[in-house]
């Protein structure tokens, strides 16, 4: 066995142990969503505060608003009773460090892991790369704030998002674990 699915599953018995949610219904408690960044260094129940059945986290990377969190956004509210939304971006975000033609060149190159010498992104192992990752809208950003008023507002005019929902811009600061505000994104999403 892996020693990583190991580690898992041993957690996981521990976890069960004193298990004491059991009961917990679907719909968040606390009636709010947290769109945010996959990045290992974010823990969303440890810096917002949230416990199991409190709110809803969508995750991907760069915590951006792609169709698909907007599908869950929406699903949140609609069916689960969310009315307010957080979008959530952070301080030396992977995004950053490269863009849809640096992705689609690596891939063509190889499936390999990638290494980023502080500078620019090198294959290590070369071949049987894909084309595929050319018709991929990677959602990379260069303005990390911009990329949260960006996010903040397409959500804000999509059609399904009632007026009613604030949504808050902020940004994570993985130096501090503070999060700080972008005011022009919380004043698109204002309800
Ligand atoms: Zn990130």
């Amino acid at each position: 066995m892996s020693q990583i699915l190991n580690e898992v599953l041993s957690a996981n018995e521990n976890y069960v142990q004193q298990f004491d949610k059991g009961s917990l219904q679907i719909p968040p408690a606390r009636q709010f969503a947290i769109l945010t960044c996959m990045d290992a260094r974010l823990d969303p129940a440890k810096f917002a505060g949230l416990s199991e059945g409190d709110a809803h986290v969508i995750r991907n990377a760069g915590g951006r608003a792609s169709d698909d969190a907007i599908r869950s956004l929406v699903i949140s509210h609609k069916l689960l009773g969310t009315k307010e939304w957080f979008v959530i971006h952070h301080t030396d975000c992977g995004m950053q460090l490269f863009t849809n033609e640096i992705m689609h060149e690596l891939l063509s190159e190889s499936l390999e892991t990638a290494v980023f010498d502080g500078n620019q992104w090198k294959n290590p192992v070369k071949g049987n790369g894909s084309s595929f990752g050319q018709y991929i809208n990677w959602l990379t950003f260069k303005n990390l704030e911009q990329s949260v008023i960006d996010d903040v507002e397409r959500i804000r005019k999509c059609p399904l998002v009632p007026k009613t929902i604030p949504i808050y811009g902020y940004i994570y600061d993985v130096r501090s674990g503070k999060l700080i505000e972008v005011p022009k994104a919380t004043e698109i999403g204002s309800s």
